[in-house]
């Protein structure tokens, strides 16, 4: 049976009414966060047929010519990860990523759908931008591409957007990222919106009266070369702003949601707010969890550029890296988002005080969230839970995706979540190569990405 895979890369593959079996393999349900052993999935027109027991297995599902049949022992069935995070760069910056080549940085990483942050060039603000996003997506992508629009006009903090106009749009949420929102009375008027509409308000919290010229945490790196640094303050005096205007009763409903969580403080503020019942959310990126800021040092002694580990908010000390951790176990932090931000050689190459934030992620996502794993740290339930059904809330999209059951789209990954590999940037599917973790040794590996009932990846 196993032997009756076929090229899944082949797009006459892509056959309406054909069906998928998988055999042998242990499922990750995502809705309850549980994994049930040796099963059998069947997909059929795109959703998820049935599912059970190998034992209950009937051979006859098999009989079908059109079945294409994927062996799965020892592997892992996911419901496809959802990456709430990434930058594709389109409109203004295809040199650094578009549609297709963020797409399949994505299918590789096992990734089916993501969420495009709306910091292009036009600004992601208007019907005409939206219609040319959608149009690149249908052309050029075969998975699920969402959206933010930005909150204020050009992102530029005066005046907002019209919210219901771009949920009609498309838009799943809100945000300014890569700026803050910072004006109170506009967070307060978004705020009201995402209570009427059930809609997101990202915050990429930030106060640059703390930040400005600033270019990574106060560590010995930045004390070493006298670098301007990045005050933790800076993004928990925003968060704790933002959860003080969330406390008025007329906002009870709102939704806000903390953008890549950098310090001990932002989690404090995060748990009281959860604790009093208000609707805050929190995502955190991989390299927030597996790396401090002495990684400056370990790139400097590699002779690599230390601009690689430039990101924005900074990466920080052991100390935060533990309580985040502890929050990713306890539900303070909800989500796993890489933050995916390619840059061209151009941008990374420069000083670090000149080179451009950010580094790719989808692709290192996976087994840098798997560490967590196997250090102990947290359960795998754990940690596919938070790359899984809880962006998919956050998008509202938890009724048919992020899960695995009858009837759900039929969005899946198989993971070999044993299999050892080292990260090579020069294997990587993104225009750009710009990671701080090329040369790392990791455990874990997507090998198959599924999106609609179709083999998009197969290895
Ligand atoms: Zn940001």
């Amino acid at each position: 049976m196993s032997s009756n895979i076929k090229n899944f890369t082949d797009k006459s593959n892509k056959i309406q009414n054909h069906q998928l079996l998988f055999i042998n393999g242990d499922i990750f349900l995502g809705k309850p966060a549980k994994i049930l052993k040796n099963q059998f999935l069947i997909v059929s027109n795109g959703r998820i047929e049935k599912f059970g027991d190998m034992k209950n297995f009937d051979s006859k599902n098999d009989n079908d010519s059109q079945t294409q049949i994927i062996d799965c022992k020892n592997l892992l069935i996911c419901p496809g990860l959802i990456d709430v995070h990434v930058h594709f760069r389109d409109p203004g910056f295809k040199f650094k990523e578009d549609i297709k080549s963020g797409s399949e940085s994505a299918i590789a990483g096992g990734f089916t759908t993501v969420v495009c942050q709306p910091n292009t060039s036009p600004t992601l603000d208007n019907s005409m931008t939206i219609d040319y996003l959608k149009n690149q997506i249908t052309q050029n992508s075969e998975i699920n591409i969402k959206f933010y629009c930005s909150a204020t006009k050009n992102s530029l903090g005066d005046s907002i957007v019209p919210v219901q106009s771009l949920i009609k749009g498309g838009a799943v949420g809100f945000t300014d990222d890569g700026l803050p929102i910072k004006n109170a009375k506009i967070m307060k008027d978004l705020l009201r919106y995402s209570s009427l509409y059930n809609i997101v308000i990202a915050q990429h919290a930030e106060d640059h009266s703390l930040s400005d010229g600033g270019c990574m945490h106060h560590g010995s790196f930045a004390q070493k070369y006298n670098f301007k640094t990045i005050d933790p303050a800076s993004e928990y005096s925003v968060i704790a702003r933002d959860i003080a205007l969330l406390e008025d009763s007329e906002l009870k409903n709102a939704r806000y949601h903390v953008l890549h969580v950098s310090c001990k403080e932002s989690i404090q503020y995060i748990r009281q707010a959860k604790d009093k019942g208000l609707k805050v959310t929190s995502e955190i990126t991989p390299h927030h969890f597996v790396a401090t800021c002495d990684i400056f040092n370990e790139l400097e002694e590699k002779g690599e550029s230390p601009s690689l580990a430039k990101m924005n908010p900074p990466l920080r000390e052991s100390d935060d890296v533990n309580a985040m951790i502890d929050a990713m176990r306890d539900g303070v932090i909800d989500i796993i988002a890489s933050d995916h931000a390619p840059h061209d050689e151009d941008s990374k190459e420069k000083s670090i005080s000149c080179a451009s934030f950010g580094i790719v992620g989808l692709e290192t996502m996976l087994p840098l969230s798997l560490e967590l794993y196997f250090n102990k740290k947290l359960s795998l339930e754990r940690i596919l839970e938070m790359l899984t059904i809880n962006p998919a809330k956050l998008i509202n999209e938890d009724s048919h995706r992020g899960f695995i059951d009858i009837g759900a789209i039929a969005d899946l990954c198989v993971i070999d979540i044993h299999k050892e590999w080292t990260i090579d940037v020069a294997e990587m599917k993104s225009k750009s190569i710009n990671s701080p973790f090329n040369g790392r040794k990791v455990k874990g590996k997507n090998i198959y990405t599924i999106a609609s009932g179709v083999v998009l990846h197969g290895l």
